[in-house]
């Protein structure tokens, strides 16, 4: 056992080295390189994927994996758990056909560009007949690797979500549909009528970026193990390790909110992956523990707690420090309004707090259809049209500002805009747990988020992905996931910044 546990951890240490050298690579792609390089290193990412494909799949690894799955009672419960999931992905990558899975990387290849070229012409049939191989070859897919209990869109479900299919999703979208919408629409008929000329002037990016600094301060951001820069899209990452988690942002000097939000929610991911326990970063167990818990932590900070009137109330002097002729006249309760307004709006990425869900319900709905040939790709416009007006009230005027407008399908991910909309909505429930230990928000007036850190800390954060997604949410919880925290949190809030009866 000593000697098979060893040879994997040898497996493992090379596979974490092929990874830092990827992630560094990426990071360092979006964030510094010079646009000429990148035929070059594409060549060089080339070789270093194949190495750590075979690394992955290869022989040794298969048997070694296969050898302590099958002692895996002999096992501690965190490389149990870390085998178990190896081995299942193995086994799934066992059951597709080498040539196909290779096509289909091919295909996704150039699917980005194809994609990017057809939205810019706001042209769904430019995208068309690769979106159509895109969907046949993940059908194929979903017939290779089904299981008994887990067929079709399930088995993509559950890839992004560990133990989340329609079973759960549909239950989930169901609440909003029946309960969140009509309250939505209500919203959406009032007007908030504030004065936000302020916003129509230009903050300066150099200005911008030394509020950034405050915000790392608010956020308890250890930046002896993190740091900050500029892309076209914020994101965070981390090598492997919570001993160094990095996030960018970008500047909008028309639009100074967004890098605000941007940073706050990048924290929120970055604040998990610092708090993983340091004892994990040696295995493949660190990190977040799913997509929708690593997204419950960014709009945790981001919604939850930055879009707050006690955040501002801490934080609004700040900021007017660095902006005193932009924000003069400016007070909470407006900026508090500005921040919270709800608009119907065709945009996932720009929609706000309250409308956002319903855009991935949206999804949600035509993905299903698509898996269940309930409607064409050719229809797809059509049908995503269709719902927009059904359910925000608007009309798409372009496949541009419609099916087109996020690069999920051209990546081949279907299934994965759920855990968006789940992510928000477990970040409310945690939010109620929380608040039924501490007064949360007034914990802002402090100055830092540092108790709501390391309350997250030692109820999810350190356990990194040690557990399976609904263990880990019952663990910070307290309780099952229930949908009906979400529209809870959603309706009191704004009913209350509305002027509506809850
Ligand atoms: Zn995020």
């Amino acid at each position: 056992m000593e000697k098979l546990i060893a040879q994997y951890e040898n497996i493992r240490r090379r596979m974490k080295a092929y990874l830092f050298a990827n992630n560094l690579a990426n990071w360092d792609s979006t964030t510094e390189a010079p646009k000429g390089c990148f035929d070059n290193r594409s060549v060089q990412m080339g070789v270093l994927n194949e190495e750590y494909y075979k690394l992955q799949t290869g022989e040794e690894t298969v048997a070694v994996i296969d050898a302590l799955f099958a002692r895996r009672e002999e096992l501690n419960p965190i490389l149990k758990h870390e085998i178990a999931e190896r081995k299942e992905a193995l086994d799934k990558i066992k059951k597709v056909p080498m040539n196909e899975y290779v096509d289909f990387m091919t295909l996704l290849g150039s699917s980005e560009h194809v994609w990017a070229q057809a939205k810019k012409a706001s042209d769904w049939k430019m995208f068309l007949p690769l979106f159509e191989k895109i969907l046949a070859f993940q059908k194929k897919y979903v017939k290779y690797v089904e299981t008994k209990n887990l067929k079709g869109y399930d088995v993509l479900l559950d890839e992004f979500e560990k133990g989340y299919t329609t079973k759960e999703y549909d239950k989930f979208f169901e609440v909003l549909k029946t309960d969140l919408v009509p309250f939505v629409k209500k919203v959406l008929t009032k007007d908030l009528q504030i004065d936000d000329s302020f916003n129509k002037q230009l903050f300066p990016a150099e200005k911008q970026k030394q509020f950034m600094l405050h915000l790392q301060t608010v956020m308890n951001f250890d930046k002896d193990h993190g740091l900050m820069k500029e892309s076209e899209h914020p994101f965070t990452t981390n090598f492997g390790s919570c001993t160094d988690v990095r996030f960018t942002n970008h500047y909008y000097e028309n639009l100074f909110a967004s890098a605000i939000f941007s940073a706050i929610h990048e924290m929120g991911h970055a604040t998990y992956e610092m708090q993983v326990d340091p004892a994990l970063d040696q295995t493949l167990s660190g990190g977040g523990g799913s997509m929708a818990l690593h997204e419950s932590q960014s709009r945790f900070y981001e919604n939850i707690l930055g879009r707050s009137k006690e955040f501002w109330r801490a934080n609004l002097p700040a900021l007017r420090k660095v902006f005193p002729k932009q924000l003069k006249g400016v007070s909470l309760e407006t900026f508090y309004r500005f921040i919270n307004r709800s608009q119907a709006s065709l945009i996932r990425t720009e929609a706000d707090e309250l409308t956002y869900p319903i855009h991935v319900m949206i999804r949600y709905d035509l993905e299903r259809a698509l898996f269940n040939d309930e409607i064409a790709p050719a229809d797809l416009p059509k049908a995503w049209n269709q719902k927009v007006k059904e359910y925000l009230g608007l009309d798409v005027p372009n496949d541009k500002e419609g099916v087109l407008q996020d690069v999920h399908w051209a990546w081949g991910y279907f299934g994965y805009f759920p855990t968006y909309a789940l992510g928000s909505a477990y970040a409310a429930q945690i939010f109620a747990k929380m608040n039924s230990e501490f007064k949360v928000l007034k914990s802002l007036e402090s100055g830092s988020t540092k108790q709501i850190n390391e309350w997250l800390k030692d109820r999810l954060h350190k356990y990194g992905s040690t557990k399976y997604p609904k263990e880990l949410f019952k663990g910070v919880a307290g309780a099952n996931f229930d949908p009906k925290y979400y529209l809870k949190y959603l309706v009191k809030k704004y009913s209350k910044i509305y002027g509506l009866k809850p």
